[in-house]
């Protein structure tokens, strides 16, 4: 019976920094370039070059820390990872093991009600490998990666489930976006995802676990986790052991196969880096770092809550990105309901988005405030709405204007309106008898010749009234 275990995750989460330069040498840290073409002797681990650390990443590193809630150490040092294999021409990987830049933070998952914090173990400094590609001629080596930034992020094994999992990464994503650490753009492999797992019975000692490699998606985290837990369960059923390895989840297959044994730290022979020294960051710098960290998601969700009245599932939506959170603050400002305007942005722009297949709305945070005020006073109708949010998609401009210009606004008019109703009476005068011989029904048929006279765009609550206003009179 599978569903008598419990599955127990931990992850481990690879982030290239955004910094100008690689981590130990000049070379540019660039994504797309041609192959090999951003290298020089240090990232390609030629003989004899030295690196030398570039602090912007140890600057990275440490924000990343403190927003994480972790203790930034300000002492930390470089170890050496020995293995080899074809993405790393040195044989070995500058990281930390010994001792981490960063250490004991958190990242709280779930919604106030009903939260869970995630805790994470450490958070160390490294260099990324190359990239190979298999291709039908052969094996293609890029060292451009080699020498990129990264942190890895490891949590302890907290998790309980694959929701659990993926929200703690779009959590985790969406703070070192805020922060400007990382672009975290998963298709490019920016954010990249090991997960742990085991099965154990509830309240039993940790089980043995597996360890699943570079995963780039959301969603091959969720399915590759789901994956693995019917694999051990079946193992456990079955009476079997789940014997430690990593592995390898295939895409196509939806299955996980094994890439090797599992190694154990001995296997790196990890020691002190003789090439560097020793990492030093003061509490002056780490002050300073922590004064540009800007305000986080849960608080400003917790805040548009609060301030504006927006629903918890909106308010998250809006304050889980960073961009979209300052549009809105932006638009907020001058919006007569800030519910309205979350609600046009989460639906009808984020419609459009999707349709054109962008990332961002690029739509000045006030046109958006002025169109979202058009439709709370009932200047425009819902379907008039849509069309004038798309026009400014394509050219943004003051939605009031292109309303005008396209003669898209409601009319409202008192004057207006009476002006046409009265006119609509005069050319229909065998109508307005009967009405007022007694054919109530009749007042039916002028509203539609008033409303059609004003071309649909009327103010239908304000015509019937004055029109009934002027035929009883
Ligand atoms: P390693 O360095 O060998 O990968 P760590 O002890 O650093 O091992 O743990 C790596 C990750 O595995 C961490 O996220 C940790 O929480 C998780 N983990 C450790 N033991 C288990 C287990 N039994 N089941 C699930 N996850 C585990
Ligand atoms: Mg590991
Ligand atoms: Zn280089």
């Amino acid at each position: 019976m599978t569903s008598d275990y419990e599955m127990v995750i931990g992850l481990e989460t690879h982030v290239e920094l955004r910094t100008r330069h690689k981590i130990f040498c000049n070379c540019l840290n660039t994504y797309g370039a041609a192959p090999n073409t951003c290298v020089c002797p240090t990232c390609m681990g030629l003989p004899g070059a030295l690196p030398v650390f570039h602090r912007e990443s140890l600057l990275l590193a440490a924000k990343a820390g403190l927003a994480l809630h972790c203790t930034v150490h300000e002492n930390s040092r470089f170890d050496r990872k020995n293995y080899f294999y074809p993405d790393l021409p040195k044989a070995y990987q500058i990281t930390q093991f010994y001792h981490p830049l960063c250490e004991g933070g958190y990242v709280d998952i779930g919604t106030e009600q009903d939260q869970k914090r995630i805790g994470i173990t450490r958070i160390h400094l490294e260099e990324d490998a190359g990239k190979l590609t298999h291709t039908p001629g052969g094996l293609e080596t890029d060292l451009n990666r080699c020498g990129v930034p990264l942190i890895e992020i490891v949590t302890g094994p907290d998790l309980r489930s694959a929701g659990e999992a993926v929200a703690y990464l779009k959590k985790l994503r969406s703070i070192l976006v805020y922060t400007d650490v990382s672009d975290c753009r998963m298709n490019e492999g920016s954010l990249r995802c090991d997960v742990n797992l085991s099965l154990r019975h509830p309240g039993a000692p940790l089980g043995v676990r597996t360890e699943i490699k570079n995963l780039n998606s959301f969603q091959s985290v969720e399915r590759a986790i789901e994956a693995e837990r019917a694999r051990q369960a079946a193992l456990l059923d079955a009476g079997l052991p789940v014997v430690q390895q990593t592995l390898r989840y295939d895409q196509k297959t939806g299955q996980t196969h094994s890439m090797r044994r599992k190694e154990n730290s001995a296997d790196y022979r990890y020691f002190p880096e003789p090439d560097l020294p020793p990492v030093h960051i003061s509490h002056s710098e780490l002050s300073e770092l922590e004064r540009s960290i800007p305000v986080l998601p849960d608080e400003r969700r917790s805040l548009y809550m609060r301030q504006y009245g927006l629903g918890g599932y909106a308010a998250g939506q809006i304050a889980a990105e960073r961009w979209l959170a300052e549009l809105f603050e932006k638009a907020v400002q001058t919006a007569q309901s800030p519910v309205a305007l979350a609600n046009l942005i989460l639906g009808e722009a984020f419609a459009q988005l999707t349709l054109r297949g962008e990332e961002t709305i690029t739509i000045c945070p006030e046109h958006l405030a002025m169109l979202s005020n058009m439709a709370v006073s009932g200047r425009v109708n819902s379907t008039t709405a849509k069309a004038i949010l798309a026009a400014l998609f394509e050219n943004d401009c003051d939605p009031e204007k292109y309303a005008r210009e396209h003669s898209l606004l409601m009319l409202t008019d008192e004057n207006l309106l009476r002006g046409i109703a009265q006119e609509v009476l005069l050319q229909n005068d065998a109508l307005v008898q009967s009405y007022r011989a007694g054919k109530q029904n009749v007042a039916k048929a002028l509203m539609g010749k008033a409303m059609g006279a004003c071309r649909g765009r009327a103010d239908a609550e304000k015509l019937r009234r004055i029109l009934l206003e002027l035929l009883n009179a």
